[in-house]
């Protein structure tokens, strides 16, 4: 956080939370005053799509259900020709970052408005950041035309989510807090939010592993969710992120194991060099020493710890570590190539964090 100045931008997105929020969005869509709606998801939730068909009526003009991780651009140019086709002027994505990213990839090219009911905690709705795929390369860039208009919550959405599929994702969001603690365009207002978001996500988990249908954990999780999602909307990520990002992209690994398995090692990174960050996150979990909470955490959870379970494959860390130091981008400590090849080689091989 820079504590002599800072600038606050808050989000302009309408946000409607609560369980059964689902049941106001007729009455949303009319507010936006639109009248004809594509409905976006994956193919393995289609069913929630329908669901949605029934709910709009004669609002709705049909379904897309081809969206998938990390938004091809073959499949960005198929959506928006639907929704050219049908006229619409709104698209409702349901699910998880990957059929929102494809309700942003829709908006920067049309400028529709889009109502996002996320299932995941993964954060992408309240956010202006986009992400592109082509011939294999994910470019990623912030414009409001993609910030979604009204963001809907619903904790019961995400009452089925499986916890393979919950808990890396509920670290997804820890990941995007944690980076905000220290971010150098962090405010007082992000940092709360960040703090609380943890908190909150941390707790939700520690349920959710015991009890996956939670309701009250359900709600936690997913208001962790929007605090998360929204600091990262706000303020600059720094190595974590962009290690996973190059992980990711380069391994196509999967996204919210990798932010999982990495963040207790990249908040180890910068521990020295972020101490009230530190001390954010080590309170917001209720531990001495942030990194190890965050490492404790994955092992409680029964979650990867390590590179190598998830598709790693131990001759790309080198590159990983060239890549991560070939771009500038604000991190509290100076980027060196040994202590993130360092890092690297204890997330895959699943050893605990070392500052
Ligand atoms: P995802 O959207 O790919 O979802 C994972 C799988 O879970 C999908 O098959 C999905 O259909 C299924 N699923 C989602 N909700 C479900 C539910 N409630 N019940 C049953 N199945 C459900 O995964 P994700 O982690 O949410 O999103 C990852 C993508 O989002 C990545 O491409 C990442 O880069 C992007 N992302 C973008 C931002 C941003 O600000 N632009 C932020 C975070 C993540």
């Amino acid at each position: 956080m820079n504590r002599d100045s800072f600038t606050y931008s808050g989000s302009p997105s309408r946000v409607v939370f609560g369980f059964g929020s689902v049941g106001r969005l007729t009455e949303e869509v009319d507010r936006l005053g639109v009248k004809k709606v594509l409905i976006l998801s994956t193919p393995n939730q289609v069913g929630d799509a329908e669901r949605l068909r029934e709910i709009l009526g004669s609002r709705a003009v049909g379904v897309y259900d081809g969206a998938v991780m990390h938004v091809p651009i073959e499949t960005a140019r198929e959506a928006r020709r639907m929704a050219a086709e049908l006229g619409a002027d709104c698209a409702i994505a349901i699910g998880g970052g990957s059929t929102i990213g494809l309700g942003k990839a829709i908006a920067l090219d049309s400028r529709l408005p889009i109502v996002a009911i996320p299932t995941t905690y993964a954060g992408s709705e309240m956010t202006p950041i986009y992400g592109l795929t082509e011939n294999g390369v994910k470019k990623t860039g912030r414009d409001f035309r993609v910030l979604p208009k009204v963001v809907l919550y619903d904790p019961d959405l995400s009452v089925g989510l499986p916890p393979a599929v919950s808990i890396p994702s509920g670290i997804n969001a820890i990941a995007h807090a944690a980076e905000a603690l220290y971010a150098f365009d962090g405010n007082s207002v992000t940092s709360l939010m960040a703090e609380e978001g943890i908190r909150a996500m941390a707790s939700a988990l520690d349920t959710l592993r015991d009890d996956p249908r939670s309701r009250t954990a359900h709600w936690d999780a997913m208001y962790a969710t929007w605090l998360c999602g929204s600091v990262l909307g706000q303020v600059s990520m720094g190595l974590h992120h962009k290690l996973c990002h190059t992980l990711g992209g380069s391994f196509d690994l999967p996204h919210a194991q990798t932010h999982a398995i990495m963040l207790p090692h990249t908040m180890a990174y910068n521990s020295e060099a972020a101490t009230e960050a530190m001390e954010g996150l080590s309170r917001a979990l209720g531990v001495g020493n942030g990194p190890q909470g965050l490492y404790d955490l994955l092992l409680r959870l029964g979650v990867p710890t390590a590179l190598r379970q998830i598709g790693m494959p131990a001759g790309g860390l080198d590159q990983v570590a060239e890549l991560a130091m070939s771009a500038p981008y604000p991190n509290p400590r100076p980027l060196k190539h040994e202590g993130i090849r360092a890092l690297l080689q204890r997330a895959f091989d699943g050893a605990p964090p070392v500052a």
